[in-house]
Parts: structure tokens; sequence; C-alpha cells
């Protein structure tokens, strides 16, 4: 059984101009796709490809005889939050529950979002960062390459790709400011209320 790209969740020029359709038609249309084919070509023929994504990816993880199998997989899990992890007129303030939550730990929501902005924009290298619950706290997780909070007990809530293939059609060098324009316009905290269960 072979996995499936999962569908976006919106139309590919919903985000434009912060994510423009271009940078979609490659970022999801060749990179998700691509590590699609490839998992489906590590799989075959081996009990994982009968095994849910989300079980892989924690079986998988820190195994080095099975690098092809953890990357491919956990990004498309890393891409598909993603994608859901941003709305058109999306971003601004927090609300709900999560707002709540992000009060008890960083005192207000601008604290949270340099913290969060910061930590983004100070990842070396490829990797995601992500908005988690932690025990009965939130925290602010980086994650290099293809890791993914689903492997070290945390519940993602949030997170933003700031691999470079994610922005440099439209913002170059810029990631600051695709991630400003990310906080400002695109979060999707309805996805993130839901996260918490
Ligand atoms: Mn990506």
């Amino acid at each position: 059984m072979s996995y499936t790209l999962p569908t976006l969740p919106y139309a590919d020029h919903a985000l434009d101009p912060v994510i423009t359709a271009n940078t979609l038609s490659f970022h999801y249309g060749k990179h998700h796709q691509g590590y699609v084919t490839k998992y489906n070509a590590a799989i075959e023929n081996t009990p994982f490809a009968d095994t849910p994504l989300e079980d892989v990816i924690k079986q998988t993880a820190g195994d080095a005889n099975q690098k092809a199998v953890f990357n491919n997989g956990a990004q498309i899990f890393n891409h598909t939050f993603y994608w859901n992890s941003m709305t058109p007129n999306g971003g601004g303030k927090a609300t709900g529950k999560v707002l709540d939550l992000i009060n008890d730990t960083w005192g207000d929501f601008d604290t949270f979002k340099t913290a969060f902005s910061d930590k983004a924009a100070t990842l070396f290298g490829s990797g995601w960062t992500w908005l988690v619950k932690d025990g009965a706290k939130l925290a602010i997780v980086q994650t290099k390459d293809a890791d993914t909070p689903i492997t070290t007990g945390q519940t993602p809530l949030l997170t933003i790709d700031v691999w470079e293939h994610a922005y440099y059609l439209d913002y170059q060098n810029r990631r600051p400011d695709y991630i400003n324009a990310f906080m400002d316009k695109l979060v999707n905290w309805d996805f993130a209320n839901q996260n918490l269960g």
C-alpha cells in the first residue's frame, strides 16, 4: 500500500502574496511530492508499507539503517502539518486556550511572538521551528532537517518550515521577512487549538 500526497487545505494561490502560487507549485508540487515518491520507494516490500505514517516515523527515528524511510516519512508529516499551520487571512494574536497557555508560559503574546520568531530566524541550516505542548506547558522547539517533535513525546501545535526552499523564491535571503509575514498574516490559530485536543 503506497502513501498518497495529502491535498492542500486551500487553493495554491490562497496565501498570495505572502507565499505565492509559484512557491507552492515547487514546495508542495515538487518537494512534498518528492518526499512521498521517495518514501513509497523506501517502504515498498517492507513491513512499513502497512504501518501508519506516524508509527513508522517513531519506529525509525535515530536508526542509521532507516534514514531514507525516516527522513522522507518525517518530511511528509512535517509538510502536511505546515500547510495546516497556515490559513488565508490568518496570523496576528493567538486565540482561545492556546492564548491562555502562551500567557502562562511567556507572560504575554508579544514576548512569545518575539521568542518564536527569533528561534525560527536563528535556526542554522535547514529545519523547522515548532510551538509544542510539553507536559502542562508550551515550548518552542527547533528541529534540524527532517526531525520532528512527535518522536520526543511532545504534541506539535504549529510549525514553520525554514528550509530555504520554503521562502527563497518569494524572499530570497530575507528569512526574517518571511517569518514576520507568517506570524502576521498566515498562522492558523484554530488549527493550533484543535491540536490541544
Ligand atoms: Mn519544505
